[in-house]
């Protein structure tokens, strides 16, 4: 198959792009249009971009709306006051099956043209799931949170996996010394990879590979994010939404935020979601080019908008195709007829998205009436319109 005419976001080259086997296989300048030319989706005015990596989330946790009504000095006193305050609410979203809890957290990150998840927690090990779930990592939930953090964090069997952990998610001291205690304690010098840092300070992330930055969540809990401009001098920036409990279901509302304050330069967040991403996970993604999986997101161009400008003014409705590994995963319905040869035999959901109708792989009117039979309050950011196979 055949991506014909689609402009990339970080060159402003159009090209065509060619798949097989569930990887790119052919980078080339968009040839002359050839409507009937054979295996070729055609796109008009439209960028491309890699599907997007989403370096920290709790699948599981996104049906929880947003807990807390403050600031909070540090993640200890928030987790004690949304236990105490918001018990029932808890408890009535953990009735819901895990593994229904754990496929809305895929479809919210698809909607967006997520294509890959680093999922936080016990490893999910689910088979075809609709988007990469990388759990090739050694999860500590954080030092106050995780029994035994020292023993597992040394776990000379793991040794090579990345160490992921939440730190510093705080203003106090409690939130900078826990972080102080975490580099003495990696006595394997193992790669951390520290999620939300806020109380980092640039001398401390150099002991990092890599930090997970959700400033979104940051800005909820702590109305502070982390000094970003001096931890990019010494790690790797990556970029996490968290889950709903501290945060927006959309990333493209977490990337708008993050792209107005500017900590990060363009260049820079949307490596944080892509390139960067994938060379700090080792995964073989988060690039458009030849031998890289196929995750690939075309969207809408905005008029007047070019290269990451184009980019940075992209919403869910804007999506026209997310593909994962080869894998058409969600459509507008406008190129449902140029698409339907790919698809038979495979199901799709119509789902109503603002004012825009898109296609969106499996059966979610089933998943939300499930859900609904435990949660029958909750607001889903979409409405479904029909379930079919094409
Ligand atoms: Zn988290």
């Amino acid at each position: 198959m055949i991506l014909h005419n689609v402009q990339l976001v970080n060159t402003g080259q159009v090209v065509d792009i060619g798949i097989g086997d569930g990887k790119i296989v052919k980078i080339s300048p968009a040839a002359a249009d050839d409507i009937k030319a054979i295996s070729q989706i055609h796109f008009n005015n439209a960028i491309a971009f890699p599907g997007l990596i989403n370096s920290h989330d709790h699948l599981d946790f996104n049906l929880f709306p947003q807990f807390g009504n403050r600031t909070y000095k540090n993640y200890t006193e928030w987790g004690a006051y949304i236990h105490q305050q918001f018990k029932q609410e808890i408890a009535d979203v953990l009735k819901v099956p895990a593994h229904l809890r754990i496929l809305w957290g895929i479809y919210k990150n698809l909607l967006c043209g997520v294509t890959t998840v680093v999922n936080h927690g016990e490893r999910l090990t689910i088979n075809d799931a609709l988007i990469t779930i990388f759990e090739e990592t050694l999860d500590l939930h954080s030092a106050a949170f995780e029994k035994g953090w020292k023993f597992k964090l040394n776990n000379p069997l793991k040794k090579n996996l990345p160490v992921v952990i939440h730190t510093g998610e705080g203003t106090d001291e409690a939130a900078s010394k826990e972080i102080d205690s975490l580099i003495y304690w990696n006595k394997l010098h193992k790669n951390l990879i520290g999620i939300h840092a806020v109380a980092m300070t640039g001398k401390q992330a150099n002991h990092f590979k890599g930090i997970v930055w959700c400033p979104q969540s940051n800005y909820f809990l702590l109305s502070k994010t982390a000094a970003i401009q001096e931890l990019k001098q010494q790690t790797s920036i990556l970029f996490g939404t968290d889950s709903t409990l501290t945060s927006n279901w959309n990333i493209w509302d977490h990337i708008h935020m993050a792209h107005k304050n500017g900590l990060l330069t363009d260049e820079e967040l949307y490596q944080s979601l892509t390139t960067r991403a994938a060379m700090i996970w080792k995964m073989n993604t988060g690039e458009l080019t030849e031998d890289k999986d196929a995750d690939i997101v075309v969207a809408r161009k905005i008029e007047a908008h070019t290269k990451l400008d184009a980019f940075y003014a992209v919403a869910p409705v804007d999506l026209l195709l997310v593909m994962h590994r080869g894998n058409i995963r969600l459509f507008d319905q406008e190129l449902l007829v140029q698409l339907a040869p790919y698809l038979e035999n495979r199901h799709f959901s119509l789902i109503k998205i603002n004012d825009a109708y898109k296609y969106i792989e499996g059966n979610i009117a089933e998943l939300i009436e499930q859900i609904r039979s435990y949660l029958p309050e909750f607001v889903f950011p979409i409405e479904v319109i029909d379930h079919q196979i094409v």
